[in-house]
């Protein structure tokens, strides 16, 4: 089989021939290294190799000839787009807004020291290519009907998993064929067949999670630490905790990761500049808390909490019970997705979820969309205007004097590049491997219209998972639960009640679901980590003194 191409465009003859040799001696056994040294010449190879359907892994430009990087990525979508720039740490450097928006994945900065600066990277880029190619064994096949809503969460779970899978349509004789061969009619769909034959149909969380290979039941009745979600800031109490000696459990309802690994990209996790797969983030983190010791259950819902003298008992929907004498309540929130699948599938490659602060320098020029009519919105457009070109709010009702303070109203109104459109929203949107376009419904009058677009920032809220919680755990008014001095005063005779501490003595919150959170995966980790130290705190006061 050909071998995958890595194509480096360099202006500089002599650089460009230097990084071809030493590429070539370093990955040239599975991969063919090409240069070009003008976005022309490599432009007509790059056609070429799509029409002999070569796969082109990586795509290395230097930055004078960026705008190579569009058409590049519409002949090869898989493609890593990879800039080389100078060395030049200003926010004006052309490696921020490229990657802010998209249009490539990583950069390289040069010069560099010795060859393994470029050689580390570089094996970097080719693993994420790697990574996404067609498996070559699948450990799960899915056969199902052509649109059936199922299979987004199969495919969900599955890629939660790192599992390498298949789908194929009943309607193909691929898909034919595997139901004969399991005996089947195919009336009953979806199916999902493992590689040693186990044949599961329509399977519910609990008999997929088995299937995984995952622990489903907890045979433990009772820990010291129940860690209820398995989000950022579930799995990482759930790392502490177990690696401190205390004898965890971490109930999930559904698979690991939390809002986290459905972002394609998070961008602002300390120490991965390029950004990371925010399921490949919580699959190291759960792989972690595993190996620290913690027991790690799946499709376990939790559903009641109640204090029983010292201890805290939680009941699960399939109705056992587990006792602890501390509980960490990390359940999250639901955020309202848009729902346009086109734009979900842009997230993190000029598609935000929440607020829009740490990406305003990148949208130095752009034509920015944010969706909601909230106060954070208007904090939001107001924020970006200072960099953008144009910065549209839609807002799906006629107006947004009902949900916008009227300071921010004023302020909105009397900023030129700013405007609201009241009584629309998004219906389409795309581009090529990042959001170029919009497609933007009137409500009233049902027209639609195409208007380019550079980035979106999504913020029309959501709910935390908390409407299980007893009456004793002290809410605000949306439901996330109060901590700290804001739960009340301790309760008589209990240790005072720390930061993270709820309205119910040995019960803690970490992450989206508490009152005043942050809302972003460092925070929620953070949190994960602190409450550890508070419940080694609590454990120790109430220990009888010698
Ligand atoms: C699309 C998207 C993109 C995002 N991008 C970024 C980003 O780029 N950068 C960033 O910093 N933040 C981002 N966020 C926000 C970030 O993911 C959250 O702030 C973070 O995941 C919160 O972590 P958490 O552990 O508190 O809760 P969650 O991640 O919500 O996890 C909670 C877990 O609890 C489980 N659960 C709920 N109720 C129960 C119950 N009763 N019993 C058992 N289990 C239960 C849920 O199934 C879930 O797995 C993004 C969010 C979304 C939705």
């Amino acid at each position: 089989m050909a071998r995958p191409l890595l194509f480096v465009v360099d202006r500089d003859r002599g650089s460009l021939s230097e990084m071809v040799t030493d590429l070539t001696r370093r990955f040239g056994n599975q991969f063919e290294v090409r240069g070009k040294s003008s976005a022309t010449s490599a432009l007509a190879a790059l056609r070429g190799a799509a029409q002999e359907r070569e796969p082109v892994a990586v795509i290395l430009v230097q930055d004078a000839e960026a705008d190579l990087l569009g058409s590049a990525h519409e002949l090869h979508p898989r493609a890593k787009r990879v800039l080389l720039v100078d060395r030049d740490y200003s926010s004006t450097s052309p490696a921020v807004q490229a990657i802010t928006l998209g249009r490539a994945e990583y950069h390289l900065t040069r010069p560099w020291a010795d060859d393994e600066m470029l050689f580390g990277p570089m094996s970097e880029y080719l693993l994420a290519w790697t990574r996404e190619q067609e498996p070559s064994f699948e450990m799960f096949r899915v056969v199902a009907a052509d649109g059936d809503p199922r299979v987004h969460r199969l495919h969900d779970v599955m890629t939660r998993f790192g599992m390498p899978y298949g789908t194929y349509s009943v309607g193909s004789a691929a898909g034919r064929d595997l139901l004969d061969d399991a005996g089947l009619d195919g009336t009953r769909l979806p199916v999902v067949m493992r590689y040693d034959g186990r044949v599961m149909i329509d399977p519910g969380m609990p008999e997929l999670a088995d299937a995984l290979g995952v622990n489903v039941t907890e045979d433990a009745r009772t820990c010291d630490v129940a860690i209820i979600g398995a989000g950022p800031a579930g799995l990482t109490a759930a790392v502490y905790a177990a690696s401190e000696g205390l004898d965890t459990v971490m109930l999930e309802e559904e698979v690991s990761g939390g809002q986290a690994s459905t972002s394609p990209l998070i961008r602002n996790y300390p120490g991965f500049p390029h950004g990371i797969n925010g399921g490949l983030l919580m699959e190291r983190t759960c792989e972690q808390a595993w190996l620290m010791g913690a027991h790690i259950v799946f499709a376990q819902r939790a559903i009641s909490l109640e204090p029983v003298g010292e201890r805290r008992v939680i009941r699960m929907l399939d109705g056992s019970e587990l006792s602890a004498r501390v509980v960490v309540l990390a359940t999250g929130i639901e955020w309202r997705r848009l729902g346009v699948a086109p734009i979900e599938a842009l997230v993190g490659s000029g598609v935000f979820y929440g607020a829009a602060v740490g990406e305003s320098r990148a949208m130095q020029g752009q034509d920015v969309f944010i969706v909601g009519a909230g106060n954070s919105a208007g904090q939001a457009a107001l924020h970006l205007a200072k960099h953008a070109r144009s910065v549209t709010l839609l807002v799906r009702s006629e107006s947004i004097a009902r949900s916008m303070s009227t300071y921010l109203i004023r302020a909105i109104e009397s900023t030129p590049n700013v405007t609201a459109r009241c009584g629309t929203e998004i219906v389409d949107g795309g581009g090529a491997g990042r959001l170029e376009h919009l497609t933007i419904a009137d409500r009233a009058t049902g027209t639609a219209e195409q208007v380019p677009a550079n980035a979106l920032f999504i913020m029309i809220g959501g709910e935390p998972n908390t409407q299980w919680l007893p009456d004793d755990i002290a809410r605000d008014d949306h439901g996330y639960v109060m901590t700290g001095s804001l739960a009340g005063p301790p309760v008589a005779g209990a240790p005072e009640r720390m930061l993270l501490e709820t309205s119910m003595p040995g019960v803690f919150a970490a992450g989206d679901a508490r009152h005043g959170s942050i809302k972003r995966v460092a925070s929620a980790v953070g949190e994960g980590a602190t409450v550890v130290w508070m419940i080694h705190e609590y454990l120790r006061a109430l220990e009888p003194v010698s």
